[in-house]
Parts: C-alpha cells; sequence; structure tokens
C-alpha cells in the first residue's frame, strides 16, 4: 500500500449574490480568489448565493457573469446556485433540530430593539457578527417547554441556533492546539488575523447569540447555506473580504456540528472609497460595468484594486 498521503487539489470559488452590480471589492475577490487558484493549479468554483430571492434577479446574474468573463475569470465546473440547493439546507436543519440545537423565534426586529431596551435608552448593546446578540426571547417560549425534537420543525417561523448548547456539543469536537483549552481552531493565512479564534466556551456563545440559521422567509440563512455549498464543492480555500472575518467563527462551528470539513480560510483586505468606506453594491458609481463602460481595461481594475 502506498504511504504516500493523497494530496486535496486546493479548490477556491467566488460566491456573489445577484442583487446589485459588481464593484471594485467583489473584483478583488474574485481575482484574487482565481488567481490564487491558478497559482496552485487548483480548481476555481463560481457559487450564486441567491437565497434572497425577493432581492436575487436574474439580470444581475447575467451582469455579474458578463464582468467576470471580462475580468479574465473562468471557473472549472458548472455554477453552483443556493435556490436548487434547498433540500440540502432542509436536511441540516432536521438534523440539527432533532438534536434540540434549534428553537422557532416570532421575534420582530422592534421585539428585539425593546427587550435590548436599545437605543433609545442608551443601553450598551454586544455587537456580534450580526448585529446586536439576540436577548434569547424566544428561547424558552417555544416547544411548551418540551424539547423542540418531540414536535415537528416549523417552517413558518424563523429557527435560531441555541448557541450555548451548541458550543457545550462542541466540547469534544475542537481542534485545538492548546491542550484543555476551549477553542474554535481554523487556519488563517490572510493579512489582518493571523491565527485562530480563541476564546471561552461562554464568552464565544455569549459574543455571538442565538443566530438564525433558518429564515421564515428563506427557509435557510447565509450562514447554514455558505459552509453546506462549501462542503458541497470540496472548497479547501475559502478567500473572501475581512468583512466576514467574524463570521467564520460562526462557519467553523457550524462546521464541526455538521460534521463538515473547515477549509483554509484568507480574508483579505477590503476596497475602499476616497473616504476611506468600504464599498457597498449600492455604490454604483463604483460598479465594474461603468468602468467597463468609460475603456477601463481588466489591467486598470487589476491596479485599482492592488493586484498588479
Ligand atoms: N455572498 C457573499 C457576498 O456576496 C459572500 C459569501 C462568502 O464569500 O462567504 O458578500
Amino acid at each position: 500500500m502506498a504511504c504516500r498521503p493523497e494530496l486535496t487539489r486546493f479548490t477556491t470559488r467566488f460566491a456573489p449574490s445577484p442583487t446589485g452590480p459588481l464593484h471594485l471589492g467583489h473584483a478583488c475577490s474574485a481575482l484574487l480568489s482565481h488567481d490564487m487558484a491558478r497559482a496552485h493549479g487548483g480548481r476555481f468554483l463560481l457559487r450564486i448565493e441567491d437565497i434572497d430571492q425577493n432581492r436575487s434577479k436574474p439580470e444581475w446574474e447575467r451582469q455579474l457573469i458578463a464582468d467576470l468573463h471580462w475580468l479574465g475569470i473562468h471557473w472549472d465546473s458548472e455554477p453552483m446556485r443556493q435556490s436548487d440547493r434547498m433540500p440540502a439546507y432542509a436536511t441540516a436543519l432536521d438534523d440539527l433540530w432533532s438534536g434540540n440545537l434549534l428553537y422557532p423565534c416570532t421575534c420582530t426586529r422592534r421585539d428585539i430593539d425593546l427587550a435590548l431596551g436599545a437605543p433609545q435608552e442608551g443601553v450598551a448593546v454586544s455587537e456580534g457578527p450580526d448585529g446586536p446578540v439576540y436577548p434569547g426571547t424566544c428561547r424558552e417560549r417555544h416547544c411548551g417547554g418540551l424539547p423542540c425534537s418531540m414536535s415537528p420543525r416549523p417552517k413558518d417561523m424563523h429557527l435560531r441556533l441555541a448557541m450555548a448548547q451548541a458550543a457545550m456539543l462542541c466540547d469534544h469536537c475542537v481542534l485545538s492546539p492548546r491542550q484543555g483549552e476551549w477553542g474554535l481552531w481554523f487556519t488563517e493565512t490572510g493579512p489582518a488575523h493571523a491565527g485562530a479564534v480563541f476564546t471561552s466556551r461562554e464568552s464565544y456563545a455569549a459574543g455571538i447569540g442565538d443566530i438564525i440559521l433558518a429564515r421564515r422567509d428563506f427557509g435557510t440563512s447565509y450562514h447554514l447555506s455558505v459552509v453546506l455549498d462549501d462542503a458541497a464543492q470540496g472548497i479547501t480555500h475559502v478567500i473572501r473580504g475581512e468583512d466576514l472575518f467574524e463570521a467564520t467563527r460562526i462557519h467553523v462551528l457550524l462546521q464541526r456540528l455538521l460534521g463538515l470539513p473547515t477549509p483554509v480560510y484568507h480574508h483579505h483586505r477590503l476596497v475602499r472609497d476616497d473616504q476611506g468606506k468600504r464599498l457597498a453594491k449600492r455604490d454604483d458609481a463604483r460598479a465594474l460595468a461603468k468602468y467597463r463602460a468609460e475603456g477601463a481595461t481588466p489591467a486598470d481594475i487589476r491596479r485599482m484594486v492592488g493586484l498588479s
């Protein structure tokens, strides 16, 4: 038997949402991941993140594909489309539900603000990767005080992850290089955050709160879909903007809970405007299509994002 380890081929992806024009920040992510895949002799994949069916539009998808091709970016298999993946998301939610790690939530944004007493009363609210940490109002309220797994999983309410239980359960599955300490370890190769996330189980859960894993209107969430899709596409390296660095601690926990591999992460610096503000989809002024129409070349775009 050969004792040479089986090498997994470097595989990365670009995962835009077709909810607006691609701007320079997207170009930076897409070009960097494409360059890294090619430099490693690896694979580059495209994933269309269209779970928000209200905001996703076919014309934005057509536009983003045209922009990427114009930049010289090509993908190595058919794009994955999240709207085709609902059965996979439902299966994972069923698993977490039957493990009593989810509970239904009927809180509106206003209910949450009221429960937090913020911002009107100036009470400091702790901010997690998903915004204000959910105060836990619905945690005990639903399922009649019985374990939620004893009733069918509701499809018409938000489902939240019971984060403290999830972190407890993750006790045995943590890959910690520091013996005896709880921590979520992952490899980060980006410029801003060398190393990994280390924290106690309690401060981890309190700092993130019970995040929504399935939205009432989508039947899933960004966090759940992204970890399932990265695993399904065999992604070994996630290359994305540092605005998603904080979300990674959620993704790593979900990977451990769902028995999925944890890729290597590389969070790159964001492209900012002249005032130092990060670009957003609504900044149409920075849209790639506009630079194209004005005669810019792909090499000009590379220069603008610092990749030449
Ligand atoms: N769809 C996300 C975005 O457009 C990117 C998700 C990811 O790279 O994990 O910002």
